[in-house]
């Protein structure tokens, strides 16, 4: 496969960018070798700066939902453009986008569009502490939450220690009001509510994790999370940036039955434009200011192009009946492709998957937790991968992210992406 061009961009990038991209995992530090530079997408298909062609199993880390380029989508798009591209005064757009999302999620009455998945997470932390009185949060070892100070935290030794900086640059004294429990674990979660009882302000938790490779929660741990919160007067803070739109209309809140108090959205809400969003019940958001005290602002936000393209987006989906059931069964094709392949060439993996996101954990253990998806091999993920984008498949450059499948997968890609993962099975193997 021709690289040359990637490989040259790649080089001018990297003197100009840190690492030469401006998002880490898109650099290939985990897995070697050149990233390829995408020049354009359409459906569920990538072509790099070199002319190459891939299936894609990204979808931009999960937003294009649809597919890639979706003719709605463009229109939309193009149509909002035309009116121009921002005026910092509010817009019937972000009315009909409020009015789409809500109706979605009815344990939510307001919503607040920001411009990313970090905005909403980190403005749902504000409103959660300036609702409570409360400083402290708990979130899970492995969840990610975007990288505002306060969620940049995870538990390298396992559960209920207290903040320890994933990042440079975070102060102590941010990390100190992080506790970090472990996932699917609820009496790591009591313990850090009996040590401090009257401190904590939310639990924020991944409702499906994507973010150490897919985890799936037990229906016991997510009961337990929400009685725990309430017994302790703390907010329950559902991040489905990831999992929103995607798992179901009204996203894992809607599949999981969850009770949340604040959600967060991002990725599917904006269509492939820069969106977030948080929103919950009115005696919560109005905490935000213009009505409350929680101070919180944007520029850019609610952008008319981004809302245009997060209507149409979400419009498609309340068009297309199938859709879920189509996004489930081609993922499970796909799933069940993979294991008969790994199997066949006798390569021990575990198989994580909902609905349309899903994981190849290089381990034959089960994956629960953190703990238990560290113990992938990430150098045997690494060689699996080439292998896979050698043929043409371009999969999640890291071994603990979600693969994203969208409506634009047909069952014949699903079948070509199992033949070019059967091979990289066999390759391994040898
Ligand atoms: N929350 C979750 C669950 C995510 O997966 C991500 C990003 O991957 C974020 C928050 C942060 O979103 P963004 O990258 O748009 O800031």
């Amino acid at each position: 496969m021709e690289t040359r061009t990637s490989a040259a961009l790649f080089a001018r990038a990297q003197r100009l960018i840190p690492g030469g991209v401006n998002s880490p995992v898109r650099a290939f530090g985990s897995v070697g070798g050149t990233p390829r530079f995408i020049a354009r997408a359409r459906g569920a298909r990538l072509w790099d700066a070199d002319g190459n062609e891939y299936l894609d199993a990204v979808g931009s880390w999960g937003p294009m939902i649809l597919g890639h380029a979706h003719p709605r989508v463009l229109a939309a798009v193009e149509a909002a453009l035309q009116g121009g591209t921002s005026f910092g005064a509010p817009t019937e757009r972000e009315v009909r986008l409020a009015e789409r999302v809500l109706e979605r999620y009815p344990g939510c009455e307001r919503v607040r569009f920001v411009n990313s998945g970090t905005e909403a997470t980190m403005s749902a932390l504000r409103v959660a502490r300036g609702a409570t009185g409360r400083d402290v949060i708990v979130k899970f070892a492995g969840n990610y939450h975007g990288h505002a100070d306060a969620l940049l935290v995870a538990a390298g030794s396992g559960a209920m220690t207290t903040g320890v900086p994933s990042s440079a640059g975070v102060p102590k004294s941010t990390a100190e009001t992080t506790l970090v429990a472990r996932y699917n674990d609820l009496p790591s979660v009591r313990a850090l509510f009996e040590a401090r009882p009257r401190d904590i302000a939310a639990v924020i938790l991944e409702p499906v994790v994507g973010n150490m490779g897919v985890v799936v929660p037990t229906p016991e741990f997510l009961a337990g999370l929400r009685a725990l919160t309430r017994e302790y007067g703390a907010l329950l803070i559902v991040d489905e940036v990831m999992t929103g739109f995607r798992l179901a209309r009204g996203g894992a809140v809607e599949r999981f039955g969850l009770d949340a108090d604040l959600v967060c959205w991002g990725k599917v809400i904006g269509g492939g434009l820069p969106v977030g969003a948080y929103g919950g019940p009115a005696h919560l958001m109005d905490h935000v200011s213009p009505l409350g005290k929680v101070y919180q602002a944007g520029t850019l936000s609610g952008n008319p192009l981004a809302m245009a393209a997060g209507i149409a987006t979400l419009e498609v989906i309340d068009e297309t009946p199938d859709l879920y059931e189509v996004l489930e069964a081609r993922t499970a094709q796909l799933e069940q492709g993979l294991r008969r392949a790994a199997q066949d060439a006798g390569v021990p993996v575990t198989l994580n998957r909902v609905g349309s996101m899903l994981t190849v954990f290089f381990t034959d253990e089960p994956v629960v937790d953190f703990e238990s998806a560290s113990r992938t091999d990430t150098a045997a993920f690494g060689r699996w991968f080439h292998h896979l984008l050698a043929r043409g498949v371009y999969w999640p450059a890291s071994a603990f992210e979600a693969a994203f499948l969208s409506y634009a997968h047909t069952e014949a890609d699903i079948q070509a992406m199992v033949a070019a993962a059967r091979e990289a099975f066999f390759a391994l193997a040898e």
